[in-house]
């Protein structure tokens, strides 16, 4: 049997119809940039999360990057970022000008906690970044009370987090800006780059909005030196059909990920932890393993798809050299050991049996 590491042609075969039509729909409409289906998937996100605004962006390094300059982040500024994450939340504070300070995560939950975040304030730390890596959000209630003693903001990467919890909340809604990625292969993903960003305050979402379209709200108007990141007419419309099935999507995925829980029994595997007051949506199932990569191999002789989550820490990268960011161990034990095993929208339960018995075969 052969598994990849994920495949959307199940949860595309399902919607198929639905998308063609809408995709013709605009088509036939003629107008692809700033119109309904944009405000319509904008208003119906930010009802699902639960905040007032959602403003649509080209993608999820985009939201994270105008989320920061709304704020004023900039030169001179400096943000606390988590030490393993994709590289888009570190480039994204660079990009903006100011300095990202990486910290260790939890190595349990592989996401922020207080440890570790108040000993890297210093007086330019402007922000935190919360990354709600794999699925599951970080602990909310304890960054907040930090970022509220310091004066800080707190910025939610919620690139792997659409419908996750946090004490009955969605992730995206405890700082003061949610970001989004809808990359294609995300848990709500467009056919296309998306992203989006969502906040309570006003103020906050029209100066994305601005420099999102070349800093203007008013046309021929420019407030600021904006960028152009847009979310387009045809990823919004397809988007407002996939939302509707997100919930159906998150409970499969749930379901698959118990499955690897309650079955994988190989002492040589650590599995993945949720925190305490979340829930996770399994965007990645992350396990640990000392002799990962022979593992990795193991799997690939067995034709099972994994990938590695991330292989090389920020810190590591080439294109961070000259930065001089904190190597730290946890960082580096995650590069050593994370693996992401197989967990997609039709998945079939002889599917996963497979991998589990490969796994505990190990
Ligand atoms: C995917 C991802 C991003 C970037 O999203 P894009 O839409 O690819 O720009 C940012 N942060 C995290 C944690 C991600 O997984």
């Amino acid at each position: 049997m052969k598994v990849p590491f994920a495949t959307m042609q199940v949860m595309h075969k399902e919607i198929r119809k639905e998308m063609l039509d809408k995709f013709t729909e605009i088509y036939d409409k003629g107008w692809y940039i700033g119109g309904e289906e944009c405000a319509k998937f904008e208003e119906e996100y930010a009802k699902y999360i639960g905040t007032k605004y959602c403003v649509g962006v080209g993608n999820g390094l985009d939201a994270l990057r105008l989320a920061m300059l709304a704020l004023d982040i900039g030169e001179g500024d400096e943000v606390i970022v988590p030490s393993n994450t994709y590289i888009a939340t570190a480039l994204a504070v660079t990009y903006t000008g100011a300095r990202p300070v990486l910290v260790d995560p939890d190595l349990d939950t592989f996401n922020l906690s207080e440890k570790g975040v108040e000993e890297a304030i210093t007086k330019k730390t402007k922000a935190i970044i919360i990354v709600n890596l794999y699925g599951q959000s970080g602990d909310m209630d304890e960054i907040i009370k930090i970022a509220k003693k310091h004066k800080l903001y707190v910025i939610e990467d919620c690139a792997q987090s659409h419908n996750s919890l946090y004490k009955g909340k969605k992730t995206g809604t405890f700082g003061d800006i949610g970001c989004f990625s809808f990359y294609p292969g995300k848990n709500l993903g467009a056919l296309g780059d998306a992203g989006a960003v969502v906040t309570n305050n006003k103020k906050i979402a029209e100066k994305v909005r601005a420099i999102a379209n070349y800093g203007s709200l008013v046309k021929y108007k420019h407030d600021y030196k904006g960028v152009n990141s847009r979310l387009d007419e045809i990823q919004a419309g397809l988007l407002r059909i996939k939302l509707k099935q997100l919930d159906k999507y998150t409970k499969e995925r749930q379901r698959l990920a118990n499955i690897y829980l309650t079955k994988i029994t190989n002492p040589k595997i650590v599995l993945p932890k949720v925190g305490k007051d979340r829930t996770h949506v399994w965007h990645v199932f992350a396990i640990r393993c000392k002799t990962r990569d022979d593992l990795q191999e193991y799997l690939k002789k067995h034709d099972i798809g994994t990938i590695i989550h991330y292989p090389i820490s920020i810190a590591k990268q080439k294109a961070y050299k000259d930065d001089k960011l904190n190597d730290l161990p946890i960082a580096r034990k995650i590069a050593k050991e994370e693996l992401s095993l197989p967990l997609y929208i039709g998945m079939t339960d002889e599917e996963i049996n497979y991998v589990i018995d490969v796994i505990n075969k190990y």
